[in-house]
């Protein structure tokens, strides 16, 4: 594995016109929103171009033309406007980025298991098709570091909510893999979804993980923007 400060998605990264990348603890902790600007910045966004959420563990979204405060308290953010950085903050659920480079509109979701069974994925994507005509098969998707199956044990009552494709062993939830199905479900194509494979809660070099490190740990910052080409 390597180590590094941001993780990239190769196939976003051949978009010149995208600026994105997962955060990993090696750069620090995204908990904070100043500390989340400072992150961003590294990356080459300005001060008061980063909107973040105040995530829910929903599956509320919303469709902003510039930076707002209070942040909204939402789960998905999609923009069409060059120079909005969408930012994500995460420490095990699974942070997801996705560009329509036809019609040039991003998103940045937020999924943990909850928002996994309310398919807050699928549902940006279907916004993003009613609101700016995107095409699902045009989009490309990049998952960054989450929770693995290998250490995401979970109750029944939430393998309940998974298709039994998601589940290892009966007890354990393949959460980036649900997600997968579902944005293929939406008409995205799989080889246009990175998935990056890195469980947050084995990588303790590189990763915080919530459930690892009993709720004492950081944030990531996933983080995606659209500059001038
Ligand atoms: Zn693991």
């Amino acid at each position: 594995m390597k180590k590094s400060k941001w993780l990239q998605s190769a196939i976003l990264a051949r978009y010149s016109g995208i600026l994105h990348g997962f955060s990993t603890s090696l750069i620090g902790d995204a908990s904070s929103a100043e500390q989340s600007v400072l992150l961003s910045c590294s990356l080459g966004v300005k001060k008061n171009q980063l909107q973040l959420m105040s995530q829910q563990h929903g599956c509320d979204i919303k469709i902003i033309n510039d930076v707002e405060r209070p942040l909204p308290r939402v789960d998905a953010l999609i923009t069409n406007v060059r120079g909005v950085a969408l930012g994500v903050r995460t420490a095990d659920c699974v942070p997801i980025l996705i560009y329509d480079p036809q019609n040039r509109v991003i998103a940045a979701v937020h999924a943990g298991w909850r928002g996994g069974a309310e398919h807050v994925a699928g549902k940006t994507v279907d916004l993003m098709k009613h609101s700016f005509n995107t095409k699902a098969p045009d989009c490309i998707v990049a998952i960054g570091p989450a929770i693995g199956e290998c250490c995401f044990e979970v109750g029944q009552e939430v393998i309940d909510k998974f298709p039994s494709s998601s589940v290892a062993g009966g007890t354990h939830l393949d959460l980036p893999a649900a997600i997968v199905t579902e944005l293929t479900d939406t008409g995205i194509k799989r080889d246009n979804i990175d998935w990056l494979n890195i469980c947050t809660s084995c990588e303790k070099g590189l990763c915080f993980s919530h459930r690892r490190d009993k709720g004492m740990t950081g944030r990531h910052l996933a983080m995606i923007m659209m500059c001038d080409i």
